[in-house]
């Protein structure tokens, strides 16, 4: 039987989506700064050993390779030509892995990422090339068979307009789930409030609007409930990153472990969250944590900032950053992500 379309499955209960591409990709031994939405045409069968070890533990949506598969992210690695191959190829990458699996329940998000450049007025790339960036690789994505956008780790209001814009005009039906990251006080890089970019989304039209990375899952928790008492119609998608990465021995380090996760999850499901999941640091076992979480009791233990583990006899989650979550607090763009 077919599965019920993504919108009128979040009417039913939560969803758990996958975790971190890009740390995975990292911790089987690829080096920082390289391309990796390149390697759905290169090493799709790596690319594709990730998505199963997600399905594997629980997740029930696939977000694809192609968070910085834009033209402007592969110009900087000459890949510029590609961009409709590798859109096409991450798409076929997680469909061929949920066939495989059986499975009939698990939905492919097509990931698309800012362009990591910034648009006027702030930066000089015109409204009508972003435009064009999005609809190039939002079309291929939906043409590719996509049950949604997961718009994510955006930042600048007035791009994210552009790409659901481009989502509209290419399928207007589209589900498109638009998640924004927050810096340590809570506001974008650009110094936007939850409440304004929940009013933003909201008018744009999203079906989805959440919060994605940032500082991880208590600062998302918190931030999210304040998008939901703006919005309170449309559904809430929260998938943080493993707490703020640090510095250990030359090596970045994030915190937060799977239990902590796991915790987190029966917050995100209190507070109503219809997407969670994990972002840059998180593991299949964050994923398999949270999906185990329903059958536990402890509440989540409230520690003040994420910047520790919650329980300091476990060891920190020991992962390199692939995406150097700084990136995403700085005033530069994200170019690394996942
Ligand atoms: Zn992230």
């Amino acid at each position: 039987m077919a599965k019920p379309a993504l919108l009128e499955r979040l009417k039913r209960g939560p969803l758990l989506a996958d975790g971190a591409m890009g740390t995975m990709l990292h911790q089987s031994g690829l080096r920082l700064g390289r391309c990796f939405d390149e390697l759905n045409l290169t090493d799709p069968h790596l690319v594709a050993s990730i998505h199963r070890q997600y399905l594997n533990a629980g997740a029930e949506i696939i977000e694809t390779n192609t968070f910085s598969a834009n033209d402007f992210k592969l110009q900087q690695f000459n890949l510029q030509r590609q961009t409709i191959e590798i859109n096409e190829a991450g798409v076929e990458i997680v469909r061929g892995v949920i066939e495989a699996s059986g499975r009939q329940d698990v939905y492919i998000a097509g990931s698309v990422g800012p362009l990591g450049t910034w648009i006027a007025p702030i930066g000089r790339v015109t409204e009508e090339r972003a435009y064009a960036a999005f609809r190039k690789q939002i079309a291929t994505l939906i043409y590719s068979g996509v049950d949604a956008l997961l718009l994510e780790t955006f930042s600048d209001l007035n791009e994210v307009s552009i790409a659901i814009r481009a989502a509209r005009d290419v399928r207007p039906a589209v589900p498109v789930i638009a998640n924004f990251s927050f810096t340590r006080d809570d506001c974008t890089v650009l110094g936007d409030s939850a409440t304004r970019v929940a009013q933003h989304l909201a008018s744009a039209g999203v079906n989805v609007l959440g919060v994605n990375c940032s500082i991880g899952p208590a600062q998302l928790l918190r931030i999210a409930g304040v998008m939901q008492q703006v919005a309170p119609d449309l559904p809430l998608a929260i998938l943080p990153n493993a707490g703020f990465p640090e510095q250990v021995r030359g090596r970045m380090v994030y915190p937060a472990s799977p239990d902590y996760f796991g915790e987190y999850a029966l917050a995100f499901a209190e507070l109503g969250a219809r997407i969670i999941g994990g972002c840059c640091g998180t593991t299949p076992a964050h994923i398999q944590a949270m999906r185990e979480a329903p059958g536990r009791r402890s509440p989540p233990a409230c520690h003040a900032g994420e910047r520790a583990a919650p329980r300091r006899t476990e060891r920190p989650n020991a992962l390199r950053a692939t995406d150097r979550a700084r990136m995403h607090v700085a005033r530069r763009p994200i170019r690394d992500h996942g």
